[in-house]
This record gives structure tokens, sequence and C-alpha cells, in this order.
């Protein structure tokens, strides 16, 4: 029996209606959320691997600009997908959630081995966390309604990409074991 977490991508204020907000986004709040809330009833741990940048010291903001600068309301996870009691916050400085953060002690703790990644993008953010997930030897699930990017085309190459590269499952929410 596989031992799950969900990992919420970047669901933060200013990739969905602040500085570098994309239409595309919108399409994935409700499934996550639904996702989140049969995550919790089932004792799925949750995590959020949130963008949260030092500006003058994060290389980032060279490639995109200023965003979600730590502390501020742009870093924060949006309403809609508040964090619940137990859930675990974990900031990170570039694409991927693994780097330099305490994400993999925390999902070790829980004893979790496959990790289902959601969140923004498909092809940037949840590739990189897919592929540090991989080199770490966590199992990786994607279901393909809680993560996009900026075209379909970008999308279905990054699941693509998460898939050949890392041997993750491309699935559909009902998929899970835990969806009922
Ligand atoms: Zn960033």
């Amino acid at each position: 029996m596989k031992k799950y977490a969900v990992i919420v991508v970047d669901m933060v204020n200013d990739f969905v209606t602040g500085v570098i907000a994309h239409p595309r986004i919108k399409n994935i709040i409700e499934p996550i959320r639904e996702l989140l809330e049969k995550a919790r009833a089932a004792g799925v741990p949750v995590f959020y691997a949130n963008d949260s940048h030092t500006p003058e010291i994060d290389k980032e903001f060279k490639v995109w600009g200023p965003h979600a600068v730590e502390g501020t309301w742009g870093a924060e996870v949006i309403d809609e997908l508040k964090p619940q009691p137990g859930d675990v916050l974990v900031p990170k400085k570039t694409y991927s959630g693994f780097f330099q953060t305490p994400l993999e002690l925390d999902l070790r703790e829980k004893g979790v081995d496959t990790v289902i990644i959601t969140g923004w993008q498909a092809d940037c953010c949840c590739r990189h966390t897919s592929a540090d997930a991989f080199f770490r030897g966590f199992g990786i699930v994607v279901p393909r309604e809680t993560t996009d990017t900026l075209t379909e085309e970008d999308r279905d190459r990054g699941l693509d990409y998460i898939k050949n590269i890392y041997g993750g499952e491309i699935c559909s929410l009902k998929d899970l074991p835990f969806w009922k």
C-alpha cells in the first residue's frame, strides 16, 4: 500500500491574481480544492511548496521579475486553498520544493513514499519538484486536472516529461485510491 502526500506548488496570490498572474491557473483551483478535501479526509498529509523570495538575492527575479516576496500577501496561499491545521508550509527559494527546504525530511518522517504533485506550472516548478522527488526515490503521481501552465501544448509537454523521464503516473483525480 502506497503512502501518499499531496504537494501543492505555488498556488500563492501573486501567481493567481497578483504581479505574474496568468488566467489558466484559475482552471486548477477547484480540482485542487476537491483533492485537498479528500486527502485530508483520508489522512493523506498536505504540503504547500510556496515561492518565498528575498529581493536582491534570489536569482529568479532576473528571469520572471519580482514576485512572491517573503512575508507579503503575494507569497501567501490563495484563500480558496487556505492551509488547514496539520498542513505543512514549505517556503522555497527556487523552482523545486525540495531544494534547500525541509520537505524531504518532513515526508520521510511521515513515512511517505509517493508524492501527488499539483499546482503551477506543470513545465516549471512541478517539473523541477518531480525531478527532485525522483532523485530521492519517491514515486510521483500527477492528476492532470490539478496542474497547468501557459498553454495546453506546454502543459502536455510538461506532463509527458514527468512521465517519460521521472516515471510519473499521469492520472485523473478519480483514479486516486482515496477518491470516493
Ligand atoms: Zn519564484
